[in-house]
């Protein structure tokens, strides 16, 4: 076996201990090599016609779900879209609650308990992890796998928040130095922080885990 097969098949080894871990949770969990099959486990999982919201996720944009949804003719609502006046973001933060599928990333999710680690600003992300009415679709890079919540929280802060902060041209201080310090600042996007332990009441709660790094 060669370096990065050895790579691939501990990633597969990972994938697959939070797999079961998500599943006597209950969730549905299951893995994937890489993002060609995320985006078609996913495709296959949204019925034709469903509408989706879909939040400021970097990961769900790599996977191509979002223009093979729209391909399908499915209702895509996201709150940044370029050409959405600022008038109409509230309304379509609502939206994207309120779609048939909301489907987003994580922070990180920890091997040990299988638990969602979360960071937000808004709030509208997290909130409609926990509160979206409709059926819930995780899509997890294998980077965001973490081996518990002090490590999630490190990863959160450190590794995921500094480069959306560079993204969305934020002028917190993790986008000078690269790492969190911690800030008070008035731009601080750390604002809400959220431990999601078992898939909340009443809701179909799915996760693909992708043997890739996908995200921050
Ligand atoms: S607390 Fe401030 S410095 Fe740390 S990651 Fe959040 S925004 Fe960046």
């Amino acid at each position: 076996m060669d370096l990065n097969e050895a790579k691939l098949a501990g990633y597969e080894k990972l994938g697959e201990t939070v797999c079961k871990k998500l599943n006597s949770l209950g969730y549905s969990a299951w893995y994937v090599k890489n993002k060609e099959e995320a985006l078609k486990a996913a495709l296959k999982l949204i019925p034709e016609g469903a509408s989706v919201g879909v939040p400021g996720t970097v990961t769900v944009r790599q996977v191509g779900l979002i223009d093979e949804l729209k391909k399908r003719g499915s209702k895509v609502s996201v709150h940044w879209d370029p050409d959405l006046k600022p008038e109409g973001k509230a309304a379509r933060f609502l939206e994207e609650l309120s779609s048939d599928w909301f489907v987003t990333s994580t922070n990180a999710l920890t091997a040990d308990e299988g638990v969602f680690v979360n960071i937000d600003g808004t709030g509208n992300r997290v909130g409609a992890m926990a509160w979206a009415p409709g059926k819930l679709l995780y899509i997890v890079g294998i980077n965001k796998i973490t081996t518990d919540i002090p490590t999630a929280l490190k990863r959160v802060r450190d590794a995921a928040t500094p480069p959306n902060v560079i993204r969305l041209n934020g002028k917190a201080p993790c986008a000078s130095v690269g790492h969190c310090v911690n800030c008070n600042s008035t731009e601080r996007v750390c604002r809400i922080v959220t431990m999601m332990e078992r898939p909340p009441f009443g809701r179909e709660c799915h996760v693909i885990i992708v043997g890739e790094e996908l995200g921050y």
